[in-house]
């Protein structure tokens, strides 16, 4: 079975071609960082127009590297959520018209189950249920992921993703956008010890997460040198990036474990840790998770860097792991914005109350 994957929720433009043995036949993809560079962040509605103008070219590139035509798919996954609205709307749709004329099976996939199951992509030993922890720009949760749309939230953040707050840091200290691999390139430079910023919730029970706090300790640190020395200098910028990856890391390490304990009551032995969304491409997290499943005998199991922030292929294979069991979707299936994987889970202590308005985030 050979499934075209579809991915448009944020700023890449994605389009890929996987067989069910979990043979990666076309992997395609346009970023759009340099049409969002000069704000500093992803501007919805032109990630919305620059989709349009692009998704065509990159799906009809992936069919010709895979060599297949639109009548030997098996179906088509497309993102359907969540996202920015305008940007899913452009992939779905387009989809959705693949399928309607080749008349094939539509999988209108939860972004963040192509996340979650991309482990399982390029490693046949992880299994149900595995611990995942799913960190990236829009998104920071602990999930047992015990199948295919089976998941239990452990935790999630009560305010910012951790991406988020890479890329907003990297913005403070000017060293461009994405903020994630620059701040990853200031650290090695730097000195994790020289600032100690704080690291929220690391202590507290449960497995939820917080970064605004340590955004703006990052702010004020910076204003605290320059009414000191005049300017940041370039050594400035390194430490406080190395401290701040430093922090982040530390509250990941301390949520991640308690999550372990309550996986260890539905898994007692053996069993999987999984890390997936762009930020796991930070090798300081990939370092220190490392240690933290050695010391606690569990498999780990990241996916390359290129398959960890958002991608085709992913979208592809969860597409495949729908389809064997069946689960596809009509036609009309409806874009969505918000799209929790776990909607039986709660809101999170401390993320307050829905207003009188609506549903906050
Ligand atoms: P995603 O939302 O999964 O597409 O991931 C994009 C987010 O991952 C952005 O916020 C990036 O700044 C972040 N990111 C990408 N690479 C790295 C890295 N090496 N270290 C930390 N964050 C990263
Ligand atoms: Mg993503």
């Amino acid at each position: 079975m050979i499934v075209l994957g579809i991915e448009s929720s944020c700023d890449e433009t994605a389009a890929a071609i996987v067989n069910s043995e979990g043979k990666i036949l076309a992997n395609i993809l346009r970023s759009q960082i340099s049409d969002h560079q000069l704000y500093g962040g992803v501007v919805p509605e032109i990630a919305a127009r620059s989709h349009l103008e692009h998704l065509d070219r990159i799906i009809f590139t992936a069919m010709e590297k895979a060599d297949i035509s639109f009548n030997q798919l098996g179906g088509i996954a497309a993102t359907a959520g969540p996202g920015l609205i305008g940007a899913v709307m452009v992939g779905l749709m387009t989809g959705k018209a693949i399928a309607a004329t080749f008349q094939k099976p539509l999988i209108a996939l939860n972004h963040l189950e192509g996340h979650a199951l991309s482990p399982r992509l390029t490693d046949k030993e992880v299994t149900f249920p595995y611990l995942l922890l799913l960190v990236s720009g829009g998104h920071c949760q602990l999930l047992i992921v015990n199948g295919v749309g089976k998941y239990e939230r452990l935790g999630t953040t009560i305010d910012d993703a951790p991406g988020e707050a890479f890329d907003k840091v990297a913005k403070l200290l000017g060293l461009g956008y994405p903020g994630g691999p620059a701040i990853e390139r200031a650290a090695i430079l730097g000195n994790p010890k020289s600032f100690k910023l704080p690291t929220p919730l690391k202590g507290r029970k449960g497995c939820d997460f917080s970064f605004s706090g340590l955004k703006t300790a990052v702010y004020q640190l910076i204003q605290k040198i320059k009414v000191k020395t005049g300017e940041l200098e370039e050594q400035h910028k390194f430490d406080i990036a190395s401290s701040f990856q430093h922090a982040v890391c530390e509250v990941m390490i301390n949520r991640t474990t308690h999550a372990l304990d309550k996986y260890r009551k539905v898994c007692q032995i053996g069993g999987h840790l999984v890390v997936a969304g762009g930020v796991a491409a930070n090798s300081e997290l990939r370092k220190s998770l490392k240690g933290l499943a050695h010391e606690s005998n569990i498999r780990l199991s990241i996916p390359h860097p290129s398959l960890c922030t958002d991608n085709g292929a992913m979208i592809a294979w969860a597409g495949i792991e729908r389809l064997k069991l069946g689960l596809v979707d009509g036609y009309d299936f409806a874009p969505k914005a918000r799209w929790p994987l776990d909607p039986k889970a709660g809101r999170p202590l401390g993320m307050g109350k829905p207003g009188k308005l609506g549903m906050k985030a």
